[in-house]
């Protein structure tokens, strides 16, 4: 596309250069990226050298530019569109190329075999959403291969049982959401995956769904058009059935936990009561905030396709500020919602040396112990 078409259709004529989106961007300091700088270009040059710019690969699609512009403009679409047009020239990281092509042909990032896709059960059974059901329960990939994750998944289906809920999965049928893939730039196999996954969807005439991963909650509920279906993430859900008494918290639980907010939960889904809700639930828990929550808090450097990113631009990873940042509040559990920040944060952890101090876990597994022995 060329750059005049671009900017009339992302709407970029409304910027004003304050640069508050680069005063905002976590990685801006740490990398040439320089988002204010890239829509000036788009502003004044009749075309931009978008082969130069390997910074692109560095934004994490964290949108807190989209959070702090004043006058709407939407930055992170600008890198999206750029990525789409290293992607349609084929100038893309070997490891991203592999990433890409591993959800074509098995329907995840990683490659994994599309067979292997329900193993998280561990023998359990999970009734087939195909069959019909109220809830539809969308694992996504992370959680569905990744032995770290698994245990949040299971923790998942063990409470919607216990609260009699009606809930299905897609099983082996089921594919990678897309979020990732059209923050990469490759809007030809989201697209796939929106008509395939939303027709499957549909088919299931379930009234809600909920997914494990607040990535897939955000292209679920804001890019594929389900009208008609409520999607949640896991912590809305799981709040309502403990308030509406549905879920029982009788193990107390006695640590110190500071909650890390996912940038595709909070910032860009202002979800970010229901998690703290569960958290204060949990008895025996004690809640401490970090400096920088909410709005504010910090990106672990997971989001737009840098997990299978190769190596960083990098000085400093985001994620060991952040494991700094919570274990300086004094507290022995640095809880998260999100499977990306649970193995990009926890990873932070070990390389910091933080192991004996601050433990990552995920608020499931945090439920998980108060629900007691299963
Ligand atoms: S914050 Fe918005 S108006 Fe200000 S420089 Fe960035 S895109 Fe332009
Ligand atoms: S989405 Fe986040 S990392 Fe990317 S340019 Fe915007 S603020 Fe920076």
């Amino acid at each position: 596309m060329k750059t005049q078409a671009m900017t009339e259709q992302l709407e970029l004529y409304g910027c004003i250069q304050c640069g508050k989106c680069t005063g905002g961007c976590p990685v801006a300091r740490k990398t040439t990226l320089n988002i204010r700088s890239l829509i000036y270009y788009m502003l004044v040059e009749p075309e931009l050298k978008v082969d130069a710019h390997e910074e692109l690969w560095d934004c994490t699609s964290c949108f807190t530019c989209v959070e702090r512009c004043p006058k709407d403009v939407r930055p992170a679409e600008l890198i999206i569109a750029l990525r789409g047009q290293l992607v349609e020239g084929g100038r893309i990281p070997e490891t991203i190329g592999a990433a890409l092509m591993g959800t074509f042909r098995q329907g995840n990032p990683a490659g994994m075999a599309r067979e292997d896709r329900s193993a998280w059960t561990d023998s359990r059974e999970v009734k087939a959403a195909q069959d019909g059901c109220d809830l539809l329960y969308y694992i996504g990939c992370t959680p569905s291969y990744d032995i770290r994750a698994q245990p949040i998944t299971r923790a998942l289906a063990r409470a919607f049982t216990v609260a009699g809920l009606d809930f299905g999965t897609l099983g082996i049928e089921e594919s990678c959401c897309g979020n990732e893939i059209r923050r990469m730039g490759e809007e030809g196999l989201f697209e796939m995956l929106v008509e395939e996954n939303g027709e499957m969807i549909r088919a299931v005439g379930a009234s809600r769904m909920v997914t494990v991963s607040p990535h897939c909650f955000n292209t679920f509920k804001n890019e594929y058009g389900l009208d008609g279906i409520d999607v949640l993430h896991y912590t809305q859900l799981v709040a309502a059935l403990i308030e509406q008494g549905k879920l029982e918290l009788a193990n107390e639980v006695n640590k110190r936990v500071t909650y890390h907010d996912p940038c595709f939960l909070g910032k860009q889904n202002r979800v970010y009561d229901e998690p703290r809700a569960i958290l204060q639930a949990i008895p025996g828990v004690e809640l401490i905030e970090m400096d920088r929550n909410r709005e504010r808090s910090l990106c672990c450097e997971g989001g737009g396709g840098r997990m299978w990113a190769e190596g960083t631009n990098l000085e400093e990873r985001l994620a060991f500020q952040r494991v700094q940042e919570a274990a300086d509040t004094g507290a022995e559990i640095l809880a998260v919602a999100c499977p990306f920040c649970l193995l990009t944060l926890e990873d932070a952890v070990k390389v910091r040396g933080l192991e004996e101090q601050l433990r990552v876990m995920d608020i499931m597994e945090l439920v998980n112990l108060s629900l007691g022995e299963e």
